[in-house]
Parts: structure tokens; C-alpha cells; sequence
């Protein structure tokens, strides 16, 4: 079973689901869910309504070995499991069952790059999930992951696909880099944030400006190969560019001017290699 924390009042109001290191060394999140824990138990920060639910480390098995999973990523297996053939599988049922029993969720992630800046993902744009962007201590949101995710050859059930399927609704926060202090301070901030903005605690906040990028395609690393030079997250590409280059010499380049996301050097053949937005 996984920890889990809920705080309920008795005044009718949102019912508000964190959830922790569903990737298994990215930690910032479960460290500022701890944070909240001892202010809500110390009396510090006070619950006036609705409920709040609180899954710190989502996989334990993975967040013990300070990996992002051990044999299936977490986040691209949220659903329910009659008969999980697997712990991660134990655990994506588990989150998607505290996923059912609630109506916001924000789910907290780090990244594996030194520097690079905070942001969300907006993957199902609405009133609600809006809000709970809008709220996040972050400059950039990225919109569109489901759209590009149609034809890859790679499944995506991560939470927010779940939560967005059952009829709730979920942002993810990618806080910046896992071994960052800052990026626990951007996770807490985004917390009391969205806490207040549903009306749940009482706590002044300031609404960043933020810049919005839409996903245009991901890239899948098919063959041995190498990214041109050490991109960063949101550096800007410019049309023709050659971002990648296969060994055997083909050329992956830029179709416009846009941004490289979440480019991934060490990428095994199959997997991620990077991804290209437009403002
Ligand atoms: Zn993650």
C-alpha cells in the first residue's frame, strides 16, 4: 500500500489530490508534500474546506533506488489493474484509484537536466485545469502532449490522460532539476497556490505571467545517433536546423522556427529523443 495522507474538513469544497515521485528519484515534489504535511499538523497552514489527499512517494520501489522506475514507467501505465502483474503495475492502481476519489490533482515531477526552468504541462485545456495552470509558480506551460502522442509508437497513460478520461482534473509541474533545492520551493509555492486559488487555505499569491508553447511533434530515436550540440530544455531552433544525426548519416532537422523540450542525450534507440514546440 502506498503512504497516504488526507486532511478532511467539514465544510463542503474541492477535493484536491498531490501526487509525489510517480517517477521514482524525482523527489522535489515529496519533500514539499512532507513540508505541507508538518504545517497542516502543526496547525501552521489550516484546511477551511473541501478535502486534501496527499500520495507523497507514488513509487516507493523505485524512489528507494533512486531510479525513475524499475521495470515499467509509472506514468505511462495510470489505470486500474484487476490483476497487476507487476509493483508498478500495484501502484499505477493505487493512483488511479485515488485519481477516481477526487476532483483536482496536481502532480509533481523534476527534471534530469542541471538549469533548466520550471514548467507545466496543459494537456487537456479547460476551465478548471486552466486554473490550476494559472495558479503554478512556473514561466512556461506546454500544451498539446496528447495530440502528439496519436501516432507515436508509444503508449501514454499518465495521469493526467486518466484523470482527464474519468472526468477530473489534473496538470503535471515539472519543478526543475531533481538535485535542485529550487525546485522544492517552486513545488511547495505551486502548492499553496493551487490551494488557495480553490479557496481552500487562506495565503496570498501573485499570478506569474506565463508563456504558453504548443507541442508539435516527439521525436523517437530510432538507431544509434547523436544530438548536434548539448541543447537544453526550450532552447530555440531555427527552421532547417539539424538538431539530430543518425551514424549511418540521415539528418533529423527543425520543420520551423520553434523550441527543442525535454532533449534527452542519453536516449535508448525507441525512446524519447526530443521534442519541438511553437510559441
Ligand atoms: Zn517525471
Amino acid at each position: 500500500m502506498l503512504t497516504r495522507y488526507v486532511y478532511e474538513t467539514n465544510v463542503p469544497g474541492p477535493r484536491l489530490l498531490l501526487l509525489g515521485a510517480v517517477h521514482g528519484n524525482e523527489t522535489a515534489g515529496s519533500k514539499a508534500i512532507m513540508r505541507l504535511k508538518e504545517a497542516l499538523d502543526s496547525k501552521k497552514t489550516v484546511l477551511k474546506c473541501g478535502s486534501l489527499t496527499m500520495l507523497p512517494v507514488c513509487n516507493p520501489l523505485a524512489y528507494a533506488q533512486g531510479v525513475r522506475f524499475v521495470e515499467k514507467n509509472l506514468n505511462r501505465i495510470i489505470r486500474r489493474f484487476e490483476r497487476p502483474s507487476c509493483p508498478e503495475e500495484e501502484f499505477a492502481d493505487e493512483v488511479a484509484q485515488a485519481i477516481l476519489q477526487n476532483e483536482y490533482i496536481l502532480d509533481l515531477h523534476s527534471t534530469h537536466n542541471a538549469g533548466e526552468p520550471p514548467f507545466a504541462f496543459l494537456d487537456y485545456p479547460g476551465a478548471q485545469t486552466r486554473r490550476l495552470v494559472a495558479a503554478a509558480d512556473v514561466d512556461y506551460v506546454i500544451c498539446n502532449w496528447p495530440e502528439i502522442y496519436r501516432d507515436a509508437p508509444i503508449a501514454d497513460y499518465c495521469t493526467e490522460y486518466f484523470a482527464h478520461v474519468s472526468g477530473r482534473y489534473a496538470i503535471t509541474l515539472e519543478c526543475g532539476y531533481h538535485y535542485d533545492r529550487a525546485a522544492e520551493e517552486i513545488a511547495r509555492k505551486s502548492i499553496y497556490n493551487v490551494l488557495a486559488e480553490l479557496k481552500m487555505i487562506d495565503y496570498p499569491f501573485e499570478v506569474r505571467d506565463k508563456s504558453y508553447l504548443t507541442l508539435k511533434e516527439v521525436v523517437i530515436k530510432k538507431r544509434a545517433g547523436h544530438l548536434q550540440k548539448n541543447y537544453r530544455h526550450l532552447d530555440a531552433v531555427a527552421k532547417g536546423e539539424v538538431i539530430g544525426l543518425y551514424e549511418d548519416g540521415e539528418k533529423v532537422a527543425a520543420d520551423y522556427d520553434g523550441f527543442i523540450l525535454i532533449p534527452n542525450h542519453d536516449a535508448a534507440d525507441g525512446t524519447e529523443w526530443f521534442y519541438l514546440a511553437v510559441k
